[in-house]
């Protein structure tokens, strides 16, 4: 790996800062080829085989960011292979062309994706629909749309699955008040998901989420009509962000075969919002059966104390997950969830 490679955004500042130190007093020395000034930026959306990158001012050589339009150095086309080749979320260094173009000349390793399950393959191919994703956001309202918290339980599944760590947060609860919010949703932070309880219109709970925003790549999700727009707009009103622009879980909305695309958060160093796909893209439904019940967290402690080593929790005698829920150490409402992406119904 060559030294530009293994360095990270915050070390490339202090790396460029003494090249241009190098390049002041070496005025006479030949100029250096473009492939070696390269800038670095994060790919924001996809269309075909054209990049939108969003480079760092840092990285620019006069000092301001851009959106470039990139593609991808043949070369890096043939050593990737199968995997995504550059997916949205990756940081990407590329060879700037004139003050609004490059080409993609290196991606950095990804920490995480958001990817398409494929069950059944021995080496699961990497379809990649985010890269690099931090965390998720999942909106549900107190009411107005009443939750639905099986659609929450199929979320979580795809966040567990892809080992995003999740915020859900309630919103509108001025129509309800808090404590009844905190009623429907409490099972939750029992089982330990954080639950933030804001109002976008009465701007309840905008700082924490701005919080939680910040620094980080986070995908938002939940039904529509819950207020996820309303709420990013409470954060940072320049963003303007318009109907449709954030879709809905079960995407119905109008721009069902759109990839996913990231939205910049104009606060910290590298904040931004996804959208993505919905469940349906996301395959949810070809989750391996085998591997579901380690998605329901609460059930994990039990698995190994089934009488029978391949149990689905569904019929077995002496299955230590149905002891649990009667006991009531298992909520029945996540359990039924459970059978119910089990059985595979809708
Ligand atoms: P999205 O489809 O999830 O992006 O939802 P929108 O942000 O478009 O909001 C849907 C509707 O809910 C709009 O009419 C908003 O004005 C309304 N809304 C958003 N936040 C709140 C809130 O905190 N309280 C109430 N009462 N209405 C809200
Ligand atoms: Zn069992």
């Amino acid at each position: 790996m060559s030294k530009a490679q293994q360095l990270d955004y915050h070390d490339y500042e202090e790396l460029f800062q003494d090249d241009l130190l190098v390049r002041r007093k070496e005025k006479k020395a030949k100029p250096k080829r473009p492939s070696e000034q390269l800038v670095y930026g994060v790919v924001v959306r996809a269309r075909g085989h054209h990049y939108d990158v969003e480079t760092t001012a840092e990285s620019e050589v006069d000092g301001v960011a851009r959106l470039r339009v990139c593609e991808v150095r043949g070369r890096l086309l043939l050593e990737r292979g199968r995997d995504t080749l550059v997916a949205v979320g990756d940081r990407v260094w590329v060879a700037p062309i004139g003050e609004k173009n490059g080409l993609i000349e290196r991606i950095e390793e990804r920490r995480s994706v958001l990817s398409r399950q494929h069950p059944g393959e021995s080496r699961p191919a990497e379809d990649v629909i985010l890269a690099n994703p931090d965390q998720a956001l999942v909106v549900f309202a107190a009411a107005n749309p009443e939750p639905h918290l099986r659609m929450l339980d199929r979320f979580l599944v795809i966040a567990e699955a892809n080992e995003l760590p999740v915020m859900i947060c309630v919103n509108k609860i001025e129509l309800t008040g808090e404590e009844a919010a905190r009623r429907q949703f409490g099972l939750y932070e029992r089982i330990g998901y954080p639950v933030l309880y804001a109002s976008a219109k009465q701007r309840i709970g905008i700082d924490a989420l701005r919080d939680f925003l910040t620094d980080r790549i986070t995908v938002v999700t939940g039904p529509s009509g819950v207020g996820k727009s309303s709420l990013i707009n409470a954060v940072h009103p320049d963003l303007r962000l318009r109907e449709g622009d954030l879709r809905d879980f079960m995407n119905k909305g109008r721009h069902t075969t759109r990839a996913a695309q990231l939205f910049r958060l104009p606060f910290g160093r590298n904040s931004y919002v996804a959208d993505t796909p919905g469940i349906r893209e996301l395959g949810l439904y070809d989750i391996d059966p085998a591997n579901l019940p380690f998605y329901f967290r609460e059930m994990t402690p039990y698995l190994h104390d089934c009488r029978y080593p391949g149990c689905t929790h569904d019929h077995e005698p002496e299955c230590a997950v149905r002891a649990a829920v009667e006991r009531g150490e298992i909520a029945q409402e996540r359990y039924e969830s459970y059978l119910r992406l089990l059985r595979g119904d809708e």
